[in-house]
């Protein structure tokens, strides 16, 4: 599942968050409609929560959207022709390619390890490259920090030359980077090393970012979202607002008004802000505790995974997928199937299960070798 469980396999909920839902639905006020793009506060407040106090939020523009889902379902039809794809690593977030089919686009996959197991950025500038030429633009798609479902999470040098690859291919039409941050609260400080990549990417390119209360707020259900979009000529801002909201009003026509607001007093109330870095404090500890026991087990049996620092997922690498997860599932230890490798929940597992988890990846993987 793609939800952060406690270890007794209920729901990973913050109190904070709960009492102030249920706070703002209470009062009544938001059984109205809310504007089409979203509250201003609450686009604001995304944008603040995205950016801070850099110069970055003067140049962008947050339009509410259901979730990340949304956010991204924004981006592809806005920023790609119908009949085009959008680029992005071989590994990632299934619903991406119902999300490109059913708008009429498609996705074109680079491989995304190099062979030392960094991020292949030769394969991205090769797509790049091959997608200005033949579509004339180019949107890539990077779900950082804690990818989905790799558990990577891209250093600051990788981040630097992605920046130089843009600017180059930028330079030949327009290139559209969106930026997955759904998962950008729990990768800690280091994790961060995209915003401060932001600015140079903008030299070339426009930047989206999808951002969502789903993981931040541990509120999947309340459908809350927003598309970010940062562009260095302010005329382009003002424009992308206009077609994103326009978007909106020709599917979901505006977001779910309570959770706006609960969303924006979560993240500008100091009293608010101060209790949820708290609560995902401890939500999000859980989740280390866990990947340090995956890490040291998955080490000590050299188990073909790649860097893992933060986030819901892991995957392990395998030449037959389908063969790794039946063998594992003899074992009573079910995961999922994915091209070259088989993807594990952390975000469910309990810290307990995870030594016999590895001992099942690991037999699984060399029942197909
Ligand atoms: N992007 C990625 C990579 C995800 O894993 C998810 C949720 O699992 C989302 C976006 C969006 O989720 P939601 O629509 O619930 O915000």
């Amino acid at each position: 599942m793609g939800a952060l469980m406690n270890d007794d396999g209920t729901l990973s909920t913050m109190p904070t968050v709960l009492e102030t839902f249920a706070s703002v639905q209470a009062s009544g006020a938001t059984a109205g409609y809310s504007p089409i793009a979203g509250l201003p506060a609450y686009r604001e407040a995304v944008i603040h929560d995205v950016f801070g106090s850099s110069p970055l939020a003067a140049s962008s523009v947050a339009v509410a959207t259901p979730g990340g889902s949304g956010a991204v379902y924004e981006a592809v039809v806005n920023f790609l022709e119908p009949g085009q794809q959008m680029l992005l690593p071989s590994f990632f977030w299934g619903p991406y390619t119902a999300i490109s089919e059913h708008t009429g686009r498609g996705l074109d996959p680079f491989p995304m390890f190099a062979a030392d197991g960094s991020f292949n950025l030769e394969a991205m500038a090769a797509g790049l490259d091959r997608h200005m030429s033949t579509q004339g633009r180019a949107l890539l798609v990077l779900n950082f920090p804690c990818h989905n479902p790799t558990g990577y999470t891209l250093s600051s040098q990788e981040w630097r030359s992605i920046s130089e690859v843009v600017g180059r291919v930028g330079a030949r039409g327009p290139v559209t980077v969106l930026i997955d941050a759904a998962y950008m609260d729990y990768g800690g400080d280091a994790a961060r090393a995209w915003v401060d990549a932001v600015p140079g990417l903008l030299k070339a390119a426009t930047v989206l970012v999808a951002w969502t209360a789903s993981k931040t707020f541990a509120q999947y259900g309340a459908r809350v979202g927003a598309l970010v979009g940062v562009h260095a000529d302010p005329d382009e801002v003002v424009q992308i607002g206009n077609a994103l909201g326009y978007s909106a009003r020709a599917t979901w026509s505006n977001c779910n008004h309570a959770g706006q607001l609960a969303a924006t007093k979560l993240l500008t109330e100091p009293d608010l802000v101060a209790r949820v870095r708290a609560e995902r404090g401890a939500l999000v500890d859980l989740l280390q505790s866990r990947i340090d026991v995956f890490n040291r087990e998955a080490a000590s049996v050299d188990l073909p995974a790649p860097r893992y620092d933060a986030g819901f997922f892991v995957s392990i690498f395998t030449p037959d997928e389908q063969g790794t997860a039946a063998a594992m599932r003899e074992r009573g230890v079910y995961t999922i199937p994915i091209p070259g490798a088989v993807r594990v929940a952390m975000c469910s597992t309990p810290a307990a299960a995870i030594p016999r988890l590895v001992e099942a990846l690991q037999e699984g993987v060399a029942a197909v070798r």
